[in-house]
C-alpha cells in the first residue's frame, strides 16, 4: 500500500469521441485487473477516512482497496457487496468527484485521488466474471413488503429486505425496471443490461416484479397497506421544471426526461414519440448539470447537425459531474455561460426558430460564499435553434393516494419521514427522489437501505 509516490492515478482507457459518439455503448472500459490492483495499492489506508464518511452509503473503502491490493477479489466482492446494493452501477455513475474522491486524502494532498468509482465497478464485474453473485437469506420469513417504484431506492430496499428473508412484491408503472437508471440516464453512461442482471437475481431470490401496473390507478393503495407487513414507497420526483418564458410551449421545446425517455424507448424498440427526433437539426440544451450533458450527448449520438448548452453560470460552477462537462466537450458541444433565457423565438407556423438569451453576471459572495446570477441590463442576443431542450430540473409530484391515506408531504409536495425512513403512517416508508427532491442514485440507494433494515427490525424484532 501506499505506493502513490509511484504510481500516477489513472482512469480507465476511455473509447475516443469520434468512435463513441456513434453508438449508444458505455464509454469507459472496465479496470483490467493489473490495473486495478496497483490503483488500489496507492491508498493510505487513513485512520479516519475521508471517503467512507463522504460516500453516502459509507461503503468500506480503505477495506476493499486493500484486499483488491491484495489480490483477495472474493473478500472485496463481499465487503462491496455488503453495504451497497449495486456497486457497479455507482461505481458507474456516481459524481464521484463530489463525494467520495473528493475527500481521498490523496486527492486533498494533490497526487490525485484513489479512482474509487472504477475500482468499485472492477470489483463486482470481475466477481460476476468468476461467477459469483449477491447473497440473499436461505430461507425466508412469511412476512411481505410491497414495493412501489422500481428506481433505486426501491431496487435497494428489495434487496435489503431479501436479505434479511422479507418477501417483496415490487409494483412499477413502467414496462421496465430500474426507473430513472432504465429511462434517464443515457446507455452511454449505463449500459441497461447492467441494471437488468440484478433485477434478474431479485427474481430469483423470490421478488415478485409487477411491471405496467400503476399504484393508484391499477391498484389500490389502500390495499397495499391492508394485504402487507410494509410498504415502501419510492415513486420519484417527476414534475420537470419550466423556464416560464413566453413561447415555451411549442412543441420544439422539450423537457430533458421526456427526451431521453423517448430516445431509450426508441433503442428498445418499444413504441415512443417520433417528434422527439433531432437529426439534422440545430439543437440548444438550457441548464448545466449531468442531465443537460445528458440531453448534448444524446442529441449528438442521435444526429443533430449543431449542439449548444447555455448556462446561466460559468463552468466552473456547473452542478454536474466535472468528468460529463468534459465527455460532451470532446464530443463536441459548444457551451456559452453567463446566459439566461427571455423567450423562445417562434415563426408564424409555431416553429422555434432560435432562443433569445440575457446576458448575466455573478454578483460578489454572500456570507455562505455562493454567488446569485444577476442579469445584465440591454444585453439580449439570440441563439438560432431548431429544437430547445429544458433541463432545469424537476419538482415533486404527490398523488393523491398518499394524501387519502395520511401519508404527509411538505409544502413541496415531498414525503417527510423519520431517521428510519417511516412516514407519518406507521408501517408506510420511503426514500429516494420523492423524499428528497431530485438528487443521486446513491442517495435514493441509501434510503432504500435504511428503510429495509428498519423494516427488518420491526417485523422481525431483530
Ligand atoms: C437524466 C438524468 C440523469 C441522471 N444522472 C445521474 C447520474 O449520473 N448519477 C446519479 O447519481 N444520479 C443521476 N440522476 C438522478 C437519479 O437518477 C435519481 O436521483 C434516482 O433515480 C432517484 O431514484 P428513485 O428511486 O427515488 O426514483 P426514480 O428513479 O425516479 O424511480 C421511481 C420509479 O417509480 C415508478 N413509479 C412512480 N409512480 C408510480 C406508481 N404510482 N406506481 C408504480 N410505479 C410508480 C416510476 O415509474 C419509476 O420507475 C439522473 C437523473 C436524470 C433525470
Ligand atoms: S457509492 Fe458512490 S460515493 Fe460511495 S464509494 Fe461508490 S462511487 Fe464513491
Amino acid at each position: 500500500m501506499q505506493n502513490f509516490t509511484k504510481t500516477d492515478r489513472i482512469e480507465p482507457e476511455k473509447r475516443g469521441s469520434n468512435e463513441r459518439k456513434k453508438d449508444f455503448k458505455e464509454i469507459y472500459r472496465v479496470f483490467k485487473p493489473v490495473e486495478a490492483e496497483s490503483q488500489a495499492d496507492r491508498c493510505v489506508q487513513c485512520g479516519d477516512p475521508g471517503c467512507h464518511v463522504k460516500c453516502p452509503l459509507h461503503n468500506y473503502i480503505p477495506q476493499w482497496l486493500k484486499t483488491v491490493a491484495n489480490k483477495d477479489s472474493h473478500m472485496a466482492f463481499r465487503l462491496s457487496n455488503e453495504s451497497n446494493p449495486f456497486p457497479e452501477i455507482t461505481g458507474r455513475i456516481c459524481p464521484q468527484d463530489r463525494l467520495c474522491e473528493q475527500d481521498c486524502t490523496l486527492q486533498q494532498d494533490g497526487y490525485g485521488a484513489i479512482t474509487i468509482g472504477s475500482i468499485e465497478t472492477y470489483i463486482s464485474e470481475n466477481g460476476f466474471k468468476n461467477g459469483w453473485k449477491p447473497e440473499f437469506a436461505d430461507k425466508m420469513s412469511e412476512k411481505k413488503v410491497a414495493i412501489v417504484g422500481s428506481g433505486p431506492a426501491g431496487f435497494s430496499a428489495a434487496t435489503y429486505l431479501l436479505r434479511s428473508g422479507i418477501g417483496v412484491d415490487m409494483f412499477e408503472k413502467a414496462s421496465r425496471p430500474g426507473g430513472l437508471l432504465t429511462y434517464g440516464i443515457p446507455s452511454f453512461k449505463l449500459e441497461k443490461e447492467v441494471v437488468f442482471r440484478r433485477f434478474k437475481w431479485l427474481e430469483e431470490a423470490g421478488m415478485k416484479l409487477f411491471l405496467n401496473v400503476e399504484v393508484g390507478k391499477d391498484v389500490d393503495f389502500k390495499e397495499l397497506t391492508e394485504n402487507y407487513d410494509a410498504v415502501f414507497v419510492g415513486i420519484g420526483a417527476e414534475a420537470s421544471k419550466k423556464a416560464k418564458i413566453p413561447g415555451e410551449n411549442s412543441e420544439d421545446v422539450f423537457i430533458a426526461i421526456d427526451f431521453l425517455k423517448n430516445i431509450q424507448q426508441k433503442h428498445f424498440g418499444e413504441a415512443y414519440d417520433e417528434h422527439f427526433n433531432v437529426e439534422n437539426k440545430r439543437v440548444v440544451v438550457i441548464g448545466g448539470g449531468d442531465t443537460a450533458m445528458d440531453c448534448i450527448r444524446t442529441s449528438l449520438r442521435e444526429g443533430a447537425s449543431s449542439v449548444k448548452c447555455l448556462y446561466r453560470r460559468d463552468g466552473h460552477n456547473m452542478p454536474g459531474s466535472r468528468k460529463e462537462f468534459r465527455n460532451a466537450k470532446e464530443e463536441g458541444a459548444e457551451f456559452i455561460f453567463h446566459a439566461s433565457p427571455k423567450e423562445v423565438l417562434l415563426n408564424d407556423e409555431g416553429k422555434v426558430i432560435g432562443i433569445e438569451m440575457l446576458k448575466t453576471m455573478l454578483s460578489s459572495k454572500d456570507d455562505s460564499g455562493r454567488q446569485s446570477v444577476e442579469i445584465v441590463e440591454d444585453s439580449a442576443f439570440r441563439v438560432d435553434a431548431d429544437i430547445i431542450i429544458f433541463a432545469l430540473g424537476f419538482n415533486n409530484t404527490s398523488p393523491n393516494f398518499l394524501s387519502e391515506n395520511g401519508v404527509e408531504t411538505d409544502k413541496w409536495g415531498a414525503i417527510t419521514a423519520n431517521d428510519d425512513m417511516q412516514t407519518s403512517k406507521p408501517f408506510i416508508y420511503t426514500g429516494g427522489d420523492c423524499f428528497r427532491g431530485s438528487d443521486l442514485v446513491v442517495t435514493a440507494a441509501q434510503d432504500g437501505k435504511l428503510a429495509a433494515t428498519a423494516i427488518a427490525k420491526k417485523l422481525l424484532r431483530k
